[in-house]
């Protein structure tokens, strides 16, 4: 059969793009191109016109030029993770920075660089070795540069903040192909714009983060309590984490223990409510300090302990595997009143799939003390954020596990006032420019000009898209 190039581009000018380039440039007559355009949620199935496997800033600072110059939809790549499918584009370029990983401390600054394609694992294997960490993702694999473009909440960010809080400085090619350094004293409206408004200023090729003081041991707490006792279990960590120090970051859930030898037969596939959290600390004084977590009901199983902290940063990775079907939405509470707890135990005992995961994760301590003007991810007054995680496995299901997920979502605006979504966890972007608006509420006006200086024609436009003001 006849490869299909695109309709957009030819093979001589892809050809002349390679030339350029001292990446690779993935064709649909590539050997590795149905694994390159493949994302981590197995629901995304697109087919780019090519994808510029970056090796450098100057790579990606000639692909941007490219794009421009042929008019291609443009996507950008980092670890692959968003659960929308952003990362690529059908019949565009994409620009995948996933083999820019390098990772390096700066000891004078107490910071850490970290090139744009890099995971969240790069980072603390590098760090970890040294007692330090900056805040990210709690499963190993995500990238570094979508989830820290567009807020980062991390084991420890009660503490430490969220990862934009903890972002230096950074290099960004724009949409003209030049390469700028964004901070508090360079570009300091593009280092505002980035620190919450994610993809839509440029492609980030360095990042440069804070580093704090961590591990290498810490206390986490992880307990399954029966889910017959699930309002019971919510309510009761939501008291017990009012008013909790800093080190205490935690969060309360739903779902079904996995198949799996290690576990007694009769807990295999049982559904529960859990509460799982990491003490951001002295492992003696966590232990103390979380073990009220410990006792809200019954529990069936208590995985808790001191383990180190690069372990659990991967903890998670086998349930998040690549490939299964995804739909992820997120939700600022207003609070958690007994009534919000009902609700959530009712629709997710009523879920498609027993592989979804409902979580309600603890925010405040220093993730509440930047204001909203401060960075652009605005408002940070909610204590809780729902997230609401559709997993599956057969394509027939796709529809089912979306609806109900929507249904819910919309449901759940009930005890959300403002309506602010989590851009990471941004289901397909269905809302578009009415999720962008509300979510970014009074900062949304400042980061169009600032599109509409850095990227007056959106090309950076697969994303929560902000449009240019002009
Ligand atoms: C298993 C799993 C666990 C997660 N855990 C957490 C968590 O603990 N905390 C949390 O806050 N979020 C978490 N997330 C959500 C995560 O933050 C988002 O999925 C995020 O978009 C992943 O970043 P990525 O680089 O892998 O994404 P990609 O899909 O590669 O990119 C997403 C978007 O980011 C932009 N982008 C990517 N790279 C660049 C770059 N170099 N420069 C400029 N823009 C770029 C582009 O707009 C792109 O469309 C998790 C997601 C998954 C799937």
């Amino acid at each position: 059969m006849a490869i299909q190039y695109s309709t957009r581009i030819d093979a001589a000018a892809l050809a002349s793009l390679e030339a350029r380039l001292s990446g690779d440039v993935i064709t649909p007559a590539h050997p590795a191109y149905d694994t390159a355009r493949r994302v981590w949620n197995g629901m995304i199935d697109k087919h780019p016109a090519a994808i510029a496997r970056c090796a450098s800033a100057d790579d990606v600072a000639v692909a941007v030029r490219f794009a421009g110059e042929h008019e291609l939809p443009l996507a950008v790549r980092g670890g692959g993770h968003n659960v929308a499918g952003t990362a690529v584009v059908d019949d565009g370029l994409v620009i995948d920075l996933s083999a820019m990983r390098a990772v390096r401390i700066d000891d004078s600054r107490r910071t850490v660089h970290v090139q744009g394609g890099a995971t969240w694992g790069d980072v603390d294997r590098v760090t970890q070795p040294f007692g330090l960490a900056t805040p990210g993702g709690v499963v190993s694999e995500t990238g570094v540069a979508g989830l820290a473009l567009s807020g980062g909440v991390s084991a420890q960010r009660r503490l430490h903040g969220m990862t934009i809080d903890n972002l230096v400085s950074a290099q960004i090619v724009l949409a003209d192909g030049r390469t700028v350094r964004a901070s508090a004293d360079e570009h300091a409206d593009l280092h505002w714009a980035i620190r919450g408004g994610g993809g839509n200023f440029g492609i980030v090729t360095s990042f440069e983060l804070r580093l704090h003081e961590l591990g290498p041991e810490v206390f986490s707490v992880n307990v399954a309590y029966p889910v017959q006792d699930a309002a019971r279990v919510f309510a009761g960590w939501r008291d017990a984490v009012a008013g909790a120090p800093d080190e205490l970051s935690s969060a309360a859930f739903l779902w079904t223990l996995p198949v799996i030898p290690d576990l007694p037969e009769h807990l295999r596939g049982l559904a529960y409510a859990g509460i799982d959290g990491m003490w951001a600390g002295d492992p003696a004084e966590g232990e103390r300090r979380m073990q009220p977590l410990r006792e809200l009901a019954t529990p069936l199983l208590d995985m808790s302990g001191r383990a180190s902290y690069l372990d659990e940063q991967c903890a998670l990775d086998p349930f998040f595997p690549p490939g299964l079907r995804y739909y992820w939405k997120a939700l600022y509470l207003d609070g958690l009143p007994d009534a919000a707890i009902a609700q959530t135990v009712d629709w997710t005992a009523r879920r498609e799939s027993e592989r979804t995961l409902v979580v309600i994760r603890h925010l405040g301590g220093a993730t509440a003390r930047v204001g909203v003007e401060e960075t652009a991810f605005g408002d940070r007054s909610s204590e809780f954020m729902l997230s609401i995680d559709a997993t599956w496995d057969d394509p027939a299901d796709d529809e089912r596990n979306i609806a109900w997920t929507r249904a819910y979502w919309h449901d759940a605006h009930r005890f959300s006032q403002r309506g602010k979504t989590y851009f990471n966890f941004p289901g397909l972007l269905e809302e578009g420019d009415a999720a962008v608006r509300s979510s970014y509420g009074s900062n949304h006006d400042r980061l169009a000009q600032i599109k509409g200086r850095y990227d007056p024609e959106n090309r950076f436009r697969l994303n929560q898209n902000i449009r240019p003001a002009h």
